[in-house]
């Protein structure tokens, strides 16, 4: 195994004893050492941050800071540019409802993307009277060219996904940056289906926004991320107003915390974004890298015995991906597939993923789909192949 010690790994993840778990890209697992960090502040230092001088709330406060700072390392960002919201859809929306568009501009997205990062562009569109542009996918990639074409001087920004959750293909997403860069537009990156998988740098990528969902990185339900470029605090209005993120507030106004702490309104997820630092740590004592090239193989080695059963039609073998994969099967509905499969506990996601105008592009209503984690094993795939065979042949 590429990765040291995965068999104790595994063991980190008691539920791996009873199910194959293979719909990671809908949310991950969480191993003992995040659960501990969040029932550890749950049980012993539970308490406001920010917000009182008690020794409890010190700690808090502390911890939670220091959770940035991991997620921040994790990304190549610094600590004051990673704000803690709910999800990649919260994050997304941020930007899209917090950044000041005007008449005129127009905004560059894709129709591969999954919903979250299509409908928050589509609202802005109708309220602001703007231009939404979206480039349509070549083998359920963006295309460069096809996306030049959309990008011009009055782009204010370009929201794109790293990867793909329903073809798990990679976007070009270095050139595209190096293109905003050229005239000038914003780029946000939806690292949902990437930031547990592929090392990621935003310095290096050079991109203004990158948003994750903290729940498919080993992280509790309920964290997700937005990295901002810290130049760009400034221009973007927190998705909520109240308590805890402001400075002064008078009857006829308000002023905002400077970074990460103006966007965060309310008592945020506390325990979650604590737990969220460890899975960050967690993930980088593994090691980016090393994920990525175990996650390769058993996508490799997923796709050759998925293309050897005559029924399946893997949508995009060939394409560059993350361990993502998509199919469909004209004899079993995909949906009927996966409750099969979940009564010989192989858990897999059936249905549109979230991502109708790609689905409709590709012709079809319905997918299967199987995505891995690092704690993912071959014998996990050969479960899988098995019981499909059974239930294809039975
Ligand atoms: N973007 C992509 C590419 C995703 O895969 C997902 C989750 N399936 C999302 C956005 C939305 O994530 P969340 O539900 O955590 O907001």
């Amino acid at each position: 195994s590429l990765i040291k010690d995965l068999s104790e790994i595994r063991k980190e993840f008691p539920v791996l004893d009873k199910v194959v778990y293979l719909d990671n890209a809908a949310t991950s697992l969480t191993p003992e050492p995040v659960l501990k960090e969040l029932i550890e502040y749950n049980r012993n230092y539970r308490a406001n941050i920010e917000r009182g001088v008690h020794h409890l709330s010190k700690i808090a406060t502390h911890r939670y800071k220091d959770a940035h700072l991991k997620v921040a390392e994790l990304l190549g960002a610094e600590e004051e540019e990673i704000v803690f919201l709910k999800n990649t859809t919260e994050a997304i929306n941020t930007v899209a409802r917090g950044l000041d568009i005007k008449k005129g501009e127009n905004i560059v997205c894709s129709s591969m993307s999954h919903h979250s990062n299509i409908l928050p562009w589509q609202r802005i569109r109708d309220q602001k009277d703007i231009n939404l542009k979206f480039a349509n996918p070549k083998k359920g990639t963006v295309d460069e060219k096809e996306i030049k074409k959309l990008i011009n001087e009055d782009t204010k920004l370009v929201a794109i996904s790293h990867a793909s959750n329903v073809t798990g293909s990679l976007n070009p997403i270095k050139s595209i940056s190096n293109y905003c860069e050229e005239k000038g537009a914003y780029f946000l990156i939806d690292a949902a289906q990437t930031a547990a998988h592929t090392p990621i740098d935003v310095s290096e990528i050079r991109c203004d926004f990158l948003c994750a969902s903290g729940h498919k990185m080993l992280a509790p339900t309920g964290t997700g991320l937005l990295y901002v470029k810290k130049e760009h605090y400034d221009e973007l209005e927190p998705l909520s107003l109240g308590g805890g993120h402001v400075r002064e507030v008078t009857l006829s106004n308000y002023s905002t915390k400077d970074g990460y702490e103006g966007l965060e309104a309310g008592t945020p997820n506390i325990g979650g974004g604590i737990a969220l630092g460890k899975a960050a740590d967690y993930l980088r004592e593994i090691g980016l890298n090393k994920i990525r090239d175990h996650e390769k193989k058993l996508t490799n080695y997923l796709l050759r015995q998925l293309t050897e059963i005559n029924e399946i039609e893997v949508v995009y073998p060939e394409v560059e991906r993350v361990g993502v994969v998509s199919f469909y099967i004209e004899e079993i509905d995909a949906h009927t597939l996966a409750q099969l499969l979940d009564q010989e506990n192989v858990i897999v996601r059936s249905g549109d993923h979230c991502s109708q105008p790609l689905l409709r592009q590709l012709g079809y209503d319905k997918l299967v789909r199987v995505s891995l984690s690092f704690y993912n094993t071959l014998e996990d795939i050969n479960k899988l192949i098995g019981s499909m065979e059974d239930i294809l042949r039975g």
